[in-house]
């Protein structure tokens, strides 16, 4: 149904509903101006147009209302993150109640850990993607050290077969079948960072539970991405960041969800902080720690209302565009992509990426045999933007917020250009 052609391409530019989401975007150029074909969003979102205003006016409020802005700022900053919360819980397919904005997608991570991997002598196990993001690696390899336990005996790699690059289902449940009741928690990306393979939310957790295991999510890649339907999976809880395909300015704030079943749960251990405490009593500073029932309760301190209006800019731009409308286009935008790397029709290049639009978000990961990073750089001088993986993986992910079937395609070209 595609075509190879830039008409074509243009074509499908003028049909796409979502086409004008483009404008309300910063598309970095080149230094003669001209765009640059940007297909890093998986990496570091575009900045929305509006955001600036949206600081700027919280700028305004402090330098007028000083302390007041509290309680008087246009969008009050003691209630701040709650406005965030709707919009947020739809685009991951939660409950308000389940869902805060607070600190850094790492930092989350421990949080939810402290609460969510309690090993016991004999249950003390994590289960992780053999490639996940060295991050996540590190926080969950630190928090096995912190109970006691050795790393080398306590991580547990779910990994791709010999001479395959993407986790096969069944052979989680063969880590299940074997050692499930070792295991105190199951901790995976929604979507590989590398691969860019999606996994089946639901189906982990259920095998998670069935073994008695807490499962996690770390959502980096999937949220704005894909959908993935927090609540129903079942998930004990997922972190995210903002800054990839939700566009709200680098090292901004991330999200956590708990799901509604651990929302009384006064029995969890958690690390506290004054912003979890009851909000009725939060000012009188003498009382014990009262958390607020569901994801808010897990929150430390008072957070960075300039970074959290970045995100109230873009997530507005989300309920505009409409979340099911945006995972249309990507699957046809995607789609495409897809369709002209195999027209290049080039034996070095391999796309490790599933090839079912069920099992990946917007990114496809190029393996391109007996390159190096000089391609990369080659691609960039080219005028793309796109992001290099030692030791022969270009991730490219057009966003369909704001890159067009034209992106895509000059893409192709590019890429078939330097590859000659
Ligand atoms: C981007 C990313 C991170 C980054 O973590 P920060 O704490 O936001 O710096 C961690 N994990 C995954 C899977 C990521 O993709």
């Amino acid at each position: 149904m595609f075509e190879n052609t830039l008409e074509y391409a243009k074509k499908c530019d003028a049909t796409d509903p979502l086409a004008s989401f483009r404008n309300n975007f910063f598309i970095p150029t080149n230094q003669a101006g001209e765009e640059l074909v940007y297909l890093c969003g998986n990496s570091l979102g575009l900045q929305p147009k509006n955001t600036s205003e949206y600081i700027r006016l919280e700028l305004e409020d402090w330098a007028n209302l000083g302390v007041e802005g509290h309680t008087e700022a246009k969008h009050p900053w003691l209630p701040y993150h709650e406005f965030l919360t709707v919009s947020m819980a739809k685009i991951v397919g939660a409950k308000p109640s389940e869902v805060v904005i607070m600190n850094t997608l790492t930092t989350n991570l421990h949080l939810m850990m402290v609460s969510f991997y309690q090993p016991s002598a004999s249950r003390y196990k994590i289960v992780i993607e053999s490639d996940a993001f060295p991050s996540d690696k590190y926080a969950v390899e630190s928090q096995l050290k912190f109970h006691g336990f050795d790393p080398e005996d306590g991580l547990i790699l779910w990994a791709p077969r010999e001479g395959e690059d993407l986790c096969r289902f069944e052979d989680l449940q063969a880590i299940m079948a074997e050692q499930g009741d070792e295991i105190a928690l199951l901790m995976i990306g929604s979507t590989n960072y590398y691969s860019g393979q999606s996994f089946p939310l639901k189906k982990i957790v259920d095998l998670g539970h069935d073994h008695g295991c807490m499962v996690g999510f770390d959502l980096a890649h999937g949220v704005g991405n894909i959908a993935p339907n927090l609540h129903e999976s079942g998930a004990d809880f997922a972190v995210w960041c903002t800054y990839k395909y939700l566009n709200s300015g680098p090292g901004s704030l991330g999200g956590c969800f708990v799901h509604e079943r651990h929302a009384n749960n006064n029995t969890l251990k958690r690390f506290a902080g004054w912003w979890g405490h009851n909000k009725q009593t939060r000012f009188n500073m003498r009382h014990e720690f009262d958390n607020i029932p569901g994801a808010e309760g897990w929150q430390l301190s008072n957070p960075p209302i300039l970074s959290m209006a970045a995100i109230r800019a873009s997530l507005g731009v989300f309920e505009e565009a409409g979340l099911s409308n945006l995972r249309e286009k990507s699957i046809k935008l995607t789609g495409y992509l897809e369709f002209l790397i195999d027209k290049l029709d080039d034996d070095r290049i391999v796309i490790i990426t599933p090839r079912n639009a069920e099992e990946r978000g917007c990114q496809l990961s190029i393996q391109v045999l007996a390159a190096d990073k000089s391609l990369h750089t080659k691609l960039t001088n080219a005028g793309v933007i796109s992001d290099w993986r030692e030791p022969d993986v270009i991730r490219v992910a057009p966003v369909p917020l704001y890159n067009s079937f034209e992106d895509v395609y000059k893409f192709s070209v590019r890429l078939k250009e330097v590859l000659q």
